[in-house]
Parts: C-alpha cells; sequence; structure tokens
C-alpha cells in the first residue's frame, strides 16, 4: 500500500464510518475494469451495505457511479469523483412462489443467485454467456444471452427499488408506473443507485447443450429462421473465414420424456466428439458441460462456469444489435469484411433475442440479431476498424451494446433512439443537478 492510498482510506473510514472504502479492490494496482483496458478514472471506491449507507454517501457527495462487477468495455461505470459498490448487498430480499418473483439486493451476481433460485424450484428465463456479472449491472446496459423467443436480461426485471439523487428511495413496477418503469430498467447508471430488483421466475427446467462444427455459411443463409428455431437458445461462433461458421451451440431444454438422440449432422455441420470452447484453440475446462449431458439451466445457459475465467480475459468485445428481419444480410455484410477483421478478432458470435419494451434497450419494439466481436486487446487497430464495421451494418440501423466498445457518432445514437428525450427528462427528474452523470453518458447519452 502506497502511502497516498493509506491516507485516503485512513481518512475515509475516519471520516465515514457507516460506509467502508472496498480496499480489496483499491490497493495494489490501479482500479480497472474486468477486461484491463479500462483504468477508472478515480480510486475512491465506497462499498454499501444497507440501502441507507446508500442514502448517506448520495446526499454527501455531488458526483458518483456505482460499480457492478465491472465488466463492461468502455467507460459508463466510470467517475472522476466516487465509485460505490453494492457487492455486499447480494441478498435474496423476498420470494413469492405466487406470483413467482424473487427481489435480490441489486449486487448479487447471476452465478450466486441462480443455484438459490434451482434449489427453490425457480429459474430465470435466459442468462448471458457469464453467470459472473451483477444483476443491477446487466439489466443497466441490456445485457442478453440468445434465443429468438428470450428477450434480454432486463426483460425478466418486474419492479426496481432506486436511489436518487436526493436520497429518496423510489419504487417502481411494471405493474403500477408503466411509464417510468420502462423507462428505468435499463438505466445505464444515469438515474441513480439501483439497491432492489424484482425479477420473474418460471419453474427450474433442465438442458442440454450440444455443439456442432462448421456450419456451411451457404446453410446460415438460406435455412438461418429454421437454425435459430432449433433450440432454446442458439449461438453461432465464427472467425469470418472460409465461407463457414466455425461453432454452433445449441442449448435445448430438456423434457422429461426420453428424447431422441442429437442429429450428427445440423445443416452440414458436424456433431462435436468432445466439450469445446468457442475460440477452437482454448481448453473447455472454463465452459459449461456439453455433449448432451442434462443440467439445470444455469449450469447450461452461459458459456461458461463461474470459477473460471469467462472467454479469453484479455480481450476487447464490441456488438451491434440489427433487426432480426436483415440478419443474413447484416451477418453477410460483415463478412465481406473478413479479411480486416480476422487478423484483430479472437471469436464472433451472432445470437438472436426477442423484443421488448424497454426504453434504452436496443431491441426495443424489434425481435433483434447482435453481431459481436471478441477482439484481442489493441485498440487503435480496433478503434479504425469499427468504422468500417459501422458503416457496412450502417444499411441495417445498427445499435452499440451500451457495456461494449462503439465508435459512433452521438448524432447518429441519438437517432436510434425514439425515447432518449423522455429518458433524458426522466433523468432530470431523478437527478436534477447530473450526480450520476459522466463523460461517457454525457457525450452519447445526454445530447441536446
Ligand atoms: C467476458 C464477458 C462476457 C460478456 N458476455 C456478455 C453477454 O453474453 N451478453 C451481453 O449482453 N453482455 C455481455 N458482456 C457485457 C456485460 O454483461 C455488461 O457489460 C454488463 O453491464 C456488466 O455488468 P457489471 O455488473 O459488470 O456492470 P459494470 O460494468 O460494473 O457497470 C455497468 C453499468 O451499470 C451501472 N450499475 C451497476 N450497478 C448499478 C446499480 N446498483 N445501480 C445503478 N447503476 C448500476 C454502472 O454504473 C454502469 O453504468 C460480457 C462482458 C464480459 C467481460
Amino acid at each position: 500500500m502506497d502511502k497516498r492510498t493509506f491516507i485516503k482510506l485512513f481518512s475515509a473510514i475516519s471520516a465515514s464510518p457507516v460506509i467502508s472504502p472496498l480496499s480489496a479492490w483499491v490497493l495494489g494496482d490501479k482500479l480497472k475494469n474486468w477486461a484491463g483496458n479500462i483504468e477508472y478514472s478515480t480510486e475512491n471506491l465506497y462499498s454499501a451495505n444497507s440501502v441507507e449507507q446508500v442514502r448517506a454517501f448520495i446526499t454527501q457527495h455531488s458526483k458518483l457511479k456505482v460499480l457492478g462487477t465491472r465488466h463492461c468495455f468502455n467507460k459508463i461505470a466510470d467517475s472522476s469523483d466516487h465509485l460505490i459498490s453494492l457487492k455486499s448487498m447480494d441478498d435474496v430480499v423476498s420470494m413469492d412462489s405466487q406470483t413467482r418473483t424473487v427481489t435480490v439486493g441489486a449486487g448479487v451476481t447471476y452465478g450466486k443467485l441462480s443455484p438459490y433460485l434451482h434449489e427453490k424450484g425457480f429459474a430465470l428465463h435466459n442468462l448471458a454467456s457469464l453467470p459472473h456479472i451483477s444483476v443491477a449491472g446487466a439489466c443497466s446496459t441490456a445485457t442478453h444471452g440468445s434465443g429468438e423467443k428470450n428477450g434480454n436480461l432486463a426483460a425478466a426485471v418486474s419492479a426496481l427499488e432506486i436511489v436518487t439523487a436526493g436520497g429518496d428511495i423510489v419504487k417502481l413496477s411494471r405493474q403500477k408506473d408503466a411509464e417510468f418503469f420502462l423507462g428505468s430498467v435499463v438505466g445505464l447508471g444515469a438515474l441513480g443507485v439501483i439497491t432492489n430488483v424484482t425479477l420473474n421466475l418460471q419453474p427450474t427446467f433442465f438442458m442440454r447443450q450440444y455443439v456442432y462444427e462448421n456450419l456451411p455459411l451457404r446453410q446460415m443463409q438460406d435455412h438461418f429462421d429454421a437454425i435459430q428455431a432449433s433450440a432454446y437458445s442458439v449461438s453461432l461462433f465464427t472467425d469470418w473465414q472460409k465461407q463457414r461458421l466455425n461453432e454452433v451451440w445449441l442449448k435445448r431444454r430438456f423434457e422429461p420424456e426420453p428424447g431422441f438422440g442429437p442429429e450428427p449432422e445440423f445443416f452440414g455441420a458436424k456433431l462435436a466428439t468432445k466439450d469445446l470452447h468457442p475460440i477452437a484453440e482454448l481448453p473447455a475446462e472454463n465452459c459449461t458441460e456439453q455433449m448432451g449431458v442434462p443440467g439445470p439451466w444455469f449450469e447450461r445457459l452461459p458459456h461458461f462456469r463461474m470459477g473460471f475465467t469467462p472467454s479469453a480475459g484479455k480481450e476487447l468485445q464490441t456488438e451491434y444489435f440489427v433487426p432480426r428481419e436483415h440478419a443474413v444480410e447484416a451477418i453477410l455484410a460483415v463478412e465481406r469484411l473478413r479479411d480486416q477483421i480476422t487478423p484483430l478478432l479472437m471469436i464472433s458470435e451472432i445470437r438472436t433475442i426477442a423484443a421488448d419494451d424497454l426504453w434504452m434497450s436496443p431491441c426495443r419494439n424489434q425481435p433483434s440479431v447482435a453481431i459481436h466481436f471478441t477482439w484481442k486487446q489493441d485498440w487503435p487497430a480496433v478503434k479504425a476498424l469499427l468504422p468500417v464495421i459501422e458503416k457496412e451494418l450502417a444499411p441495417f440501423n445498427p445499435r452499440p451494446h451500451w457495456g461494449k466498445l462503439f465508435t459512433m457518432s452521438p448524432e447518429q445514437l441519438k437517432s436510434k433512439y425514439e425515447k432518449l428525450p423522455d429518458f433524458i427528462r426522466l433523468a432530470r427528474k431523478f437527478d436534477p443537478q447530473g450526480k450520476f452523470q459522466n463523460d461517457f453518458l454525457n457525450m452519447n447519452v445526454f445530447i441536446s
């Protein structure tokens, strides 16, 4: 611990006994996001254990941001002033079997929550590729999994508790507060500090996961709809080379009746004979079990296992959502850029997401296909390539993932979100002085 850090921690402890600095994240190296590509602009990171502590912290500070599990690749969570973590507010607050809902502390991760739900006989409708992320952080950026009938993770939210800039506790629910609720769920961290989230549940279920290798591009082109309809969740992985998609991951709900074995071929792709990582060169031990072995939903819906490093680690990510009706054309447009993309790429993933009604969701009012890129960590080169991809996708009106890297101008972004003016009004109502705004939000959201 250097002297400067020690003094800061010491004075913070003595000045504010109810809020403790999150020293495990502050000490040592600079405070960075999970991928290490973003260094946060402050090391003033505090941990709150209760709603009262959150309220006290908010009223004592004129600028702050909440940090979730730090899995965003851009500066959406950054602050030059103060960061607060709700990591220890991760309890199940209540569970209602009648209404099939669970209310959780905003700091809980899907990895912690899911086994609990399963044990109680319940499931969430979907998960992202990794369970390591916080529920509040994931919903705030419209994080999604795959499956044409599955909305993003925020679509499962039925109520929220938010502490606003004035320290007021606001409770919003889909049932009672239609408009404000729809504006608040994908809140981009701009409305206040979410302290509780209520999620819709369904009875727990089991799944089998199968991976196929080498799906010809032509088959994707001719049978995109049939491929997407073939499982509860479908992911296509590609390096864009050789006119094929390297891997197809099918996640099927497991019916109690004995099922038929998997087809040895799937639209020309061959059933894998061992577990695979989406980046074929990497060992599959970090991945959820495949080869049709039945398992509970939370051990099959994500690609990566809790307790293991997800994805590749040292990487960057970008993702664009386009209306589902343009899926094939958009994928082919990206494929034409293959020789510029592949040298910088670890892997791409193509997923489908159902439409929702949340104001700032990239899938609002449109079933979508998401074209994702896991990049090597070479930001100058990736930054130079993103405008090329964005231009190629422009005819399909792409919306970038709020938590990943993009270069689209604020004016372009603005034109894609019909409800942006309402969202800005809502943010000003909850936060008149811009306490929760930061450079990322000022540039990309709060534009006149
Ligand atoms: C390896 C990897 C795999 C990924 N896979 C997927 C994927 O499959 N699908 C997908 O869509 N995305 C994916 N992502 C992106 C990731 O899910 C999102 O960026 C998500 O927002 C991260 O959640 P977090 O808790 O880490 O949020 P953070 O990055 O910590 O914060 C995100 C935003 O949420 C706000 N926030 C967090 N908590 C609160 C709170 N309590 N109240 C108010 N605001 C809050 C922050 O201020 C910030 O604005 C992946 C990322 C990584 C690193």
